[in-house]
């Protein structure tokens, strides 16, 4: 598999006055094209941090950031802009969506960047609204609809632009269960269906369930890395056995590679 990140040593120190805390210690890993990872901790681990190298809103203290085999650390603020409208999507934990922008408005805004026709822009943001359930709620604003539904419209903005990434920092933090759930399964949809590469931050054992590759981190450095075999692969490969094994829910497919 094509590698779209890969990180060599890196670590981030902050100084806050007198006091340095270092939030990630020296991180070596490598992020493969379509694959959906999940970066798992509890809070103060780092995870945070590490998205927000990767998306080229921070940068490291030493080592490197590769992104398609150039190094994010080299770039300047204008270039770092560029990166993230080309290449990068965006879900939140607090949705993070225009108040007064409509549902519409606010899908089409990632592709105001680019020359794209104003009726291109709207076509396709109706049709990612419809994806993500919510073609009868184009004109309402942030404050008309449920966090839900606000969420649906933030997964439909980060997927837009057809992104190498997509980052998605505690996107259920603010949901119900039950909500958590649909949104989970509605973002992985998305992204198994277009072999978008998707990262979740979280620090639920439960959402972790859904990523091919879980990251552990625990103060500031990799604690071990679970990998499971997509179940979508095993049904296709049609052994009974195997499919029994991932519905499970047991240990069957998972292996710890590091
Ligand atoms: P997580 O997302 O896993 O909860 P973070 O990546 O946000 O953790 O934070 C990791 C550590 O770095 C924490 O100890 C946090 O207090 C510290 N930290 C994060 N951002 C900053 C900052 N801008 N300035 C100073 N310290 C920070
Ligand atoms: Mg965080």
């Amino acid at each position: 598999m094509e590698a779209l990140f890969d990180l060599r040593n890196v670590r981030k120190v902050y100084r806050m006055g007198e006091e340095r805390i270092v939030a990630l210690e020296d991180i070596s890993i490598t992020f493969e094209k379509g694959k959906i990872y999940c970066l798992l901790g509890t809070s103060g681990s780092g995870k945070s941090t590490l998205l927000n190298m990767l998306a080229g809103l921070e940068k490291p203290t030493k080592g490197s950031i590769i992104f398609m085999g150039k190094p994010l650390e080299k770039l300047n603020e204008k270039q770092l802009a560029l990166y993230r409208q080309r290449y990068v999507g965006f879900v939140f934990q607090s949705y993070n969506l225009l108040p007064t922008l409509t549902a519409l408005e606010n899908v089409t805004l990632p592709l105001t960047f680019r020359k794209i026709k104003k009726r291109e822009r709207v076509k396709r943001a109706r049709v990612m609204l419809k994806a993500v359930g919510l073609g009868n709620r184009a004109r309402h604003k942030p404050s008309e609809l449920s966090g839900g539904q606000q969420q649906r419209v933030s997964i439909a903005r980060a997927f837009i632009n057809n992104p190498q990434v997509v980052f998605a920092d505690e996107p259920t933090g603010n949901l119900d269960t039950r909500t958590t759930f649909e949104m989970m399964d509605l973002i992985i949809g998305i992204a198994r269906e277009r072999q978008q590469t998707l990262v979740i931050v979280t620090h639920d054992t439960e959402i972790a369930q859904y990523a091919d590759q879980v990251i552990h981190i625990r103060d500031g450095s990799i604690e071990s890395i679970t990998e499971r075999k997509a179940i979508m692969n095993q049904s296709e490969i049609g052994n009974e056995d195997e499919n029994k094994n991932a519905t499970d829910g047991g240990n069957g497919n998972e292996e710890t590679i590091v």
